[in-house]
C-alpha cells in the first residue's frame, strides 16, 4: 500500500514511515517541521519508496494532492508535549481540531482510511485503573490550559467517528500512552528523553511532585508495529483501540533506572508542579492501559520493557552527543 504520513518527521511519524517501509510499503511524509526534524527522516530520503513534502496540513490543495496518491493516511500531526500545551493553548486548540478536520475533509471526499492518532490523555483524571476505552473521559476545568490537549483530541475522536458514522469513511482511532523511543525530544516535557539527557550530562533528574505519579511506557517500534496491523485489520474500522504497555512505572522508579542505566551520579532533584509548569497545574497520578481489545484483535505484545526501552534511547543520545 502507499500510506501518506501526516506529522511524519516527527518523534513517531519517523519510526512510522520506517515500519512502513520496512514492510515494502510506499511511504509520504508531510510535516511542518514545528515539532518534528528533518535529521529523523534524512536516512529515509535516498529509499525509491519514500517521499516527503514540508508543509502544514493546513495547505488545502497540496493535502488534497497527497490524498488522492496515498490508499491510506496515518494521521499524526498535532500539537505534543505538555510543556508546548502548557505555553502555547491557542495553537495546541487550533492545530488539533483544524489539523484533524482538515485531513478528514480531504480523506472523505476520495474515501480513504485514516489512521487517526489520539492520546491516553482524553482519560484525564479518570481514577477507575486499567483505563479501556468505553470508559468515561473525565476531564479538568477549561481554566487549566493543560486539559486543552485532551479536549482538542477528544473532539478529534468525536469528528473522526462522526465522519465513520455519518460519511462511511474509514476511520480507526489509536490513544497512544506514553510512547518512547529514539529520536523523542525532551523539549516539549517529555520525561524519558529528559532524564535520560540530564544523567548523561551529569546534571539533577528533574522529578516533579514527590515522583509517586505513574505511567506505562511504551516503546515506539511496538506501537508503529500495531498501528500498521490494525491499519490492515477491516473490523478495526470505527473502533478506538488503547496502544501501549500496561507495565506501570512510578517516575522516581524510573529516575533511579535511567540513573543506574547510565552510570550516573546525578541527583534527583524533587520539583513542585507549580514551579515546573505552572500555577494550579494538574497531572494525573496513574495512567494503565486496558489492552484486552487491541490483544483480540491483532494478538497485540509489547516486545520491549523498560530497560530494553532506557537503553535504546541512552544509546541514541550517546551517538547524538
Ligand atoms: N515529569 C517529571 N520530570 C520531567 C518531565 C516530566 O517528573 O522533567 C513527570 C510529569 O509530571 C508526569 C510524568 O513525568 O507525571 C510523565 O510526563 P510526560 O510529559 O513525559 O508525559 P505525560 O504523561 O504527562 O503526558
Amino acid at each position: 500500500m502507499k500510506a501518506l504520513i501526516t506529522g511524519g518527521a516527527g518523534f513517531i511519524g519517523s519510526h512510522m514511515a520506517e515500519a512502513l517501509l520496512g514492510g515494502g510499503h510506499k511511504v509520504s511524509v508531510i510535516d511542518d517541521l514545528s515539532t518534528g526534524a528533518m535529521d529523523n527522516i534524512a536516512h529515509l530520503k535516498s529509499d525509491p519508496g519514500f517521499d516527503y513534502v514540508i508543509d502544514t496540513i493546513l495547505n488545502a490543495p497540496l493535502l488534497a494532492e497527497l490524498v488522492d496518491r496515498a490508499d491510506v493516511v496515518f494521521h499524526l500531526a498535532a500539537a505534543v508535549g505538555v510543556r508546548l500545551i502548557v505555553d502555547s493553548p491557542v495553537r495546541t486548540i487550533s492545530t488539533n481540531i483544524g489539523g484533524t478536520e482538515a485531513v478528514l475533509v480531504q480523506a472523505a471526499k476520495k474515501g480513504k482510511k485514516v489512521i487517526l492518532a489520539s492520546t491516553s490523555e482524553v482519560y484525564g483524571k479518570a481514577n477507575k485503573v486499567p483505563f479501556s476505552e468505553g470508559d468515561d473521559l473525565v476531564m479538568g476545568p477549561t481554566t487549566k490550559g493543560r486539559w486543552s490537549y485532551a479536549a482538542s483530541k477528544a473532539v478529534d475522536e468525536f469528528l473522526g467517528l462522526a465522519y465513520y458514522k455519518e460519511k462511511g469513511l474509514p476511520v480507526v482511532v489509536v490513544r497512544l500512552f506514553n510512547t518512547v523511543g529514539s529520536r523523542q525530544t525532551g523539549r516539549y516535557g517529555m520525561v524519558l528523553p529528559t532524564f535520560v539527557r540530564q544523567a548523561l550530562a551529569g546534571e539533577p533528574l528533574t522529578v516533579y511532585d514527590d515522583g509517586n505519579q505513574s505511567r506505562c511506557f511504551s516503546f515506539v517500534g511496538d506501537v508503529v508495529n500495531a498501528l500498521v496491523e490494525l491499519s490492515l485489520l477491516d473490523t478495526a474500522v470505527g473502533q478506538v483501540y488503547n496502544v501501549g504497555s500496561d507495565q506501570e512505572i512510578s517516575i522516581l522508579e524510573l529516575a533511579g533506572l535511567v540513573k543506574e542505566m547510565a552510570g550516573a551520579d546525578s541527583p534527583i532533584e524533587l520539583i513542585p508542579y507549580d514551579q515546573a509548569y505552572e500555577e494550579g497545574f494538574e497531572d494525573m497520578r496513574r495512567r494503565v492501559p486496558d489492552l484486552s481489545k487491541i490483544k483480540a484483535a491483532i494478538g497485540y505484545e509489547p516486545s520491549t520493557d523498560i530497560r530494553g526501552i532506557i537503553s535504546s534511547v541512552i544509546a541514541f543520545e550517546k551517538d547524538r552527543s
